[in-house]
Parts: C-alpha cells; structure tokens; sequence
C-alpha cells in the first residue's frame, strides 16, 4: 500500500508484531508504550507453532531457536510423577519455548532495523473511530488505521466500549524463572496435575527453567509470592523438591486468569488486537498464537482493502470469530478441568488424560486447535503430518 499509515497502543509480543508486520506490507508504522521501556513480565512462554508461522513469516525463528528450546515432548503427570500421557512435539504440535525478556528484545530489535518508531512514555487514553489515537498528555495522533494492543486492561478497547465481557477468572498462575536443568538431556514439558492444582515445568533456554504453579484465587497458601516450598511439595509429592525450594528464593509473579469476550473487533478505523481482544486463560497455552493470527489476518485485510479500511476490519471479524470462540471456549473448559473439578472426578480426569494422550479438547472439521492457528503459505503446513 502506498502512503498508508498506522498508530499502535502497545508494545507488547502483538503490538510490536503488528507493526513489523504492517511495515512488511508497506505501511508508515509508529507504536506507543506507556512504560519507559519495552519489556515483558511473566518469566517463559511457550510459542506453539501457530505463534511460529508468524514469526517465521518475519524471518524471526532462527534467532528465537537459537535463544530458546525447541521442546521434544509434553508430559502429563499426576501429583506423585505417575505419566498419564506423553506427546511428541513437531510439525503442527511444535512448541517452542524462550524466556519473555529475550522475545521481546529480538522483536523490539526487528522494530527499530525497520526503521519504526517506539515512543516510550507515551500513554494512549482512547481512540475515535474516525481513526484518532488520544495520549495522555493531550496530544492526538491520526491514522488510517489505530490499533489497539494495549493488552487485557486496554484504554483503547474501553474507550469506544468494544467490550462485552472483561474479567479477571477465580483461577490463576505465579510465574518465575529458575536456574535449573535436567540431566537426561530431552527437553519436556511437564504438566503435573494435582486436584485442583497445576504445576508446568519446562525449560527455555540452557540452564534455565521456567515454572507456573495454577491455582484457585481463594487459596491464599498457593497464590503468596514467593511461594511456600513446603506447602507447594505436599501438593505435588512427584516433583523434586529442590524445584520449589529455588522457586522461593525467587520472587516469581502471581497474576489471576484473564478472558475478553469482544463485543466488536474494530470501530470504524480502529481494530483490537492480543490480549485486548481475545485474552483467554493460558490453559492450553494458545494466547500468543491466537492474538498473532488474529493480527496477521487483520493485517492481510486491510493491507488488501485499503481504500476501505472499516469495511476490511469487518470483514476480518467476520472470518476471525468463529475460531476465536472456539478456542477461547475450550480453553474456558480446560482451566474448570484443571481447578473446579469435584475432587472424586480427579481419578477420572487422570484416565480421561491417559486416553487422549493429554486432553486439548475436540478439533472441529477435522482440525485441532493447533493447526487452525497456523497461518500462511510459509507457515511450515508440510510438518502437519508429523503431529
Ligand atoms: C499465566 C499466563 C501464562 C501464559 N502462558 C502463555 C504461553 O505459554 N504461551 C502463549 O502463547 N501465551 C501464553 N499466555 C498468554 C500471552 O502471554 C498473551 O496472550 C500475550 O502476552 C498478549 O500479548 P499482548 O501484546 O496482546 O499484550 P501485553 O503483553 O499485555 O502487552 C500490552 C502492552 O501494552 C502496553 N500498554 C498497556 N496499556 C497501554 C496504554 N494505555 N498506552 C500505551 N501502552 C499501553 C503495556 O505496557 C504492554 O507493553 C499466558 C498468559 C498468562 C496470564
């Protein structure tokens, strides 16, 4: 597109992803961050490989492999170590894993070599449809296109009421990094299932290891920071106790689940993307692959119809939703099988594991949930079969 500019809200993993993306199509881009400096919380994160195809789309991959863990397999286990499921992980079920900080500068790095702008500091307190981004200190920036990726509190979403549900769930996870490796040389992802626990513990990158402990909010002994070793280790007698112990020398971050369930996707000139749109409970730990696809298709709308961009948006809603619901409500689902079970169903649960090598919940048209977020011609379909 010829002289087509865009306003993001966020530099988080989506916004500054959206404006590479946006740039690679030809688009003028500039991002505002409302922190003094582009960073991310949260320890680790595991990119499965829709969140790939987007980053092998722009030509990230090698440098995320080379940081991170390329993961061989995904273990289920009960609180005593018992395997309930073991899943190899390639083609469409890759997962990648690396620590958030070293994401976000590889793609704050990938901003500033294509010549985009990040304006630090610099707070979005709304947008207008007519496509008018408004700052905190009073300034307005116009775009043919806003974006709002300003994440699960988002100022943009809320200010033109593009929300229909925003909530922080009764369940949640504390999130930290540990230096830690396993000796046998194979990179897994546990999952430990207690009643109404869940302990994950995966490597990111060589000598380091990244956990999340889920839990209910109400149980007050499970969400403290930094954790309670001895009380984690009764919970889940399996895991090695040395784990939890480096655990509570680390201060570690507890945050409840969040959902969006979007009214609208866009108004007018300005379109939701990432957590703002569509943040889900990281039960099946699909965020970062949701609000990637999401992007990119709403980057292919309007970089095609760019005469009309509000008509795009809607058309990109309209293709967008189906997935997006589906996902989001199975990962509703998998967050209540993991902490609002009756605690007698936990024995069934275990089966239920065992026999569906690790429940991800039901494909639909003969897809999985993985394979539906994959985007793109390059986005690496030739591997599906491996799965
Ligand atoms: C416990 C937990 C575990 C998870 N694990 C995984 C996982 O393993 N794999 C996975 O794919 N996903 C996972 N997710 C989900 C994933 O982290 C999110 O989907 C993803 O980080 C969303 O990115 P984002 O850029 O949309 O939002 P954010 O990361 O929230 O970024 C938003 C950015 O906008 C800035 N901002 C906010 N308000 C304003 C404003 N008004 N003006 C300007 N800037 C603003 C913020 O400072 C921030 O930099 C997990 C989530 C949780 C809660």
């Amino acid at each position: 597109v010829a002289n087509k500019h865009a306003e993001i809200a966020g530099a988080g993993l989506v916004g500054l992803s959206t404006a590479l993306l946006l740039s690679n199509r030809g688009w003028t881009v500039r991002v505002h961050e409302q922190s003094p400096k582009v960073r991310e919380i949260g320890a680790g994160i595991a990119l499965h490989q829709g969140a790939c195809s987007v980053f092998e789309h722009l030509g990230l991959m090698p440098e995320i492999f080379e940081k991170g863990i390329d993961l061989d397999a995904s273990q289920a286990l009960d609180r005593t170590g018992k395997v309930l499921a073991d899943r190899t992980l390639s083609g469409a079920y890759r997962q990648v894993t690396i620590p958030r900080q070293t994401l976000i500068r590889i793609l704050a790095e990938a901003v500033e070599a294509a010549g985009i702008e990040i304006k630090v500091n610099s707070r979005a307190l709304g947008a207008r449809a007519s496509g008018d981004l408004l700052f905190a200190n009073g300034t307005t920036a116009r775009a043919d296109l806003v974006v709002g990726a300003d994440g699960f509190h988002s100022a943009v979403r809320d200010s033109l009421n593009l929300a229909r549900r925003k909530v922080k769930r009764s369940n949640g996870a504390t999130r930290a990094l540990i230096e830690h490796e396993k000796s046998d040389g194979r990179t897994v992802l546990e999952e430990w299932w207690g009643p109404a626990n869940r302990v994950g513990i995966l490597p990111v990158a060589p000598g380091l290891t990244y956990v999340y402990m889920s839990s209910r909010e109400s149980d007050k002994r499970a969400t403290r920071t930094p954790i309670e070793a001895a009380y984690w280790s009764s919970l889940f007698p399996g895991i090695d106790p040395v784990i939890f112990e480096k655990l509570s020398e680390v201060e570690g971050r507890h945050d409840p689940y969040p959902y969006v369930k979007p009214r609208a996707w866009s108004a007018g000139r300005v379109a939701i993307v990432g957590d703002a749109l569509n943040a889900l409970p990281p039960s099946l730990g699909l965020g970062a692959s949701l609000g990637l696809r999401n992007a990119r298709l709403m980057v292919d709308a309007v970089t095609q119809y760019s005469e009309d961009i509000p008509a795009a948006l809607q058309q990109w809603e309209r293709n967008g939703r189906p997935d997006t619901e589906w996902i989001q409500r199975w990962s509703l689902f998998r967050e209540r099988l993991s902490h609002n079970l009756p605690a007698p169903l936990a024995t069934l649960r275990s089966k239920m594991l065992t026999r569906s090598n690790g429940f991800r919940g039901w494909g639909q048209r003969g897809r999985s949930f993985d394979e539906a977020l994959i985007t793109g011609r390059d986005s690496g379909r030739e591997g599906v079969d491996a799965g």
